[in-house]
């Protein structure tokens, strides 16, 4: 019997004692020069480390990278002279995103070296970059060849990644949900092994503790965050991870880019999206209390928005995307909103939790 081919490896890794020829081998790749793209603080330094690791090849560092398509083009008018080069990305999402994009406009090899884990982006065929015209945008690439793991790398980030990283996993569930509803409605295509990929993703963060030094919870979060991405891979669009949480999320980051991270504020509204097709499901909860995540999501918006026009503003993101936002009026959404707040503070209380005090998770 003959496997499916599926160009993707996991590696645990310590880049102090890398034997960088070693995975090249592993994985069948023979280039004689390294463009290695990172940040300019801790992943550089990680990126330093990492370079002396490599032997006989030629490295070229770049850095201070700006997430534009402008720069890939910049930096890719000079690859003429160098078929033979691998990408190395050494940084968080934006690093990374820009790694990958330039990597496949390339059709180079690429391997990623994630520093913080922000969002589902390590191992996804999507990537998020700055356009011509100043807009972010939501770029098809090809996922890299491999993603390369240091736990120690990856402990040293903020506590804050690990939020909005988990944030984005969870936001899968309300994703999903919408996803069933848009494939009943004839307005989506199913896909059975993306959508078992996405659930799995939520299951595996939901079952243990949020801390990335317990060994047991951060495999688990690899995991989930690496089946987030593939799941998209598999289903050829971001369906299986972005719903009307995303398109709410969007939204709000519109009004003030950069302000939020993208993972924090889709795993805050997700558990509103949930409730809208089922008030009765309260999985999300009980992590998202502990995640310290704000589902009374309106205190990000800008403060010359209501809920009436987020919401406009939400479904003008992506018109193609039928999400549980195009089955109610505006007026029934915002009711449901009030609901589901009375619904959710009410259980703290019973609970003997502060509401509105959010218990950051430890590490
Ligand atoms: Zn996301």
């Amino acid at each position: 019997m003959r496997g499916a081919s599926f160009p993707f490896a996991l590696e645990m890794v310590c880049v102090e004692s890398l034997d960088f020829d070693a995975i090249l081998s592993r994985l069948g790749i023979a280039a004689s020069k390294v463009r290695l793209i990172t940040g300019t603080t801790w992943s550089r330094e990680v990126a330093v480390t990492l370079s002396g690791r490599i032997r006989d090849r030629r490295v070229e560092i770049c850095d201070d990278i700006d997430n534009s398509l402008a720069q890939h083009r910049a930096l890719a008018g000079r690859d003429d002279r160098h078929p033979d080069t691998l990408i190395l990305g050494v940084g968080g999402g934006r690093v990374l995103d820009f790694a990958k994009y330039h990597a496949s406009q390339l059709g180079l090899p690429y391997l990623a070296v994630p520093t913080v884990i922000s969002n589902d982006g390590i191992a996804s065929p999507i990537a998020i970059l700055r356009g011509d015209d100043g807009q972010m945008t939501s770029q098809p690439t090809t996922p890299p060849l491999a993603t390369l793991i240091d736990r120690g790398v990856l402990e040293r980030a903020p506590n804050e990644a690990l939020v909005s990283g988990v944030g984005d996993v969870i936001s899968n569930r309300a994703a999903v949900l919408d996803w069933d509803l848009a494939v009943a409605r004839g307005q989506a295509r199913p896909n059975a092994l993306a959508r078992i990929m996405s659930r799995s993703a939520v299951q595996n963060v939901l079952g243990a503790p949020p801390n990335l030094r317990d060994p047991v919870f951060f495999e688990r979060y690899i995991d989930a965050i690496v089946l987030s991405g593939l799941a998209m891979y598999i289903s050829g669009d971001s369906r299986p991870c972005s719903g009307a949480e995303h398109l709410i999320a969007h939204a709000i980051n519109r009004d003030q880019p950069g302000r939020f991270a993208h993972g924090l504020l889709v795993g805050s509204i997700a558990p509103y999206v949930v409730w809208l097709h089922d008030p009765g499901d309260r999985s999300l909860w009980p992590l998202a209390r502990t995640l310290g995540l704000h589902v009374d999501f309106m205190r990000y918006a800008v403060p010359t928005r209501d809920f009436t026009s987020l919401m406009c503003a939400a479904r003008a993101i992506r018109g193609d995307r039928f999400t549980v936002l195009d089955t109610r009026d505006d007026a029934e959404l915002e009711r449901e909103y009030q609901r589901f707040l009375v619904a959710i503070s009410a259980r703290a209380s019973r609970r003997g939790e502060q509401a509105g005090v959010p218990v950051h998770a430890s590490g």
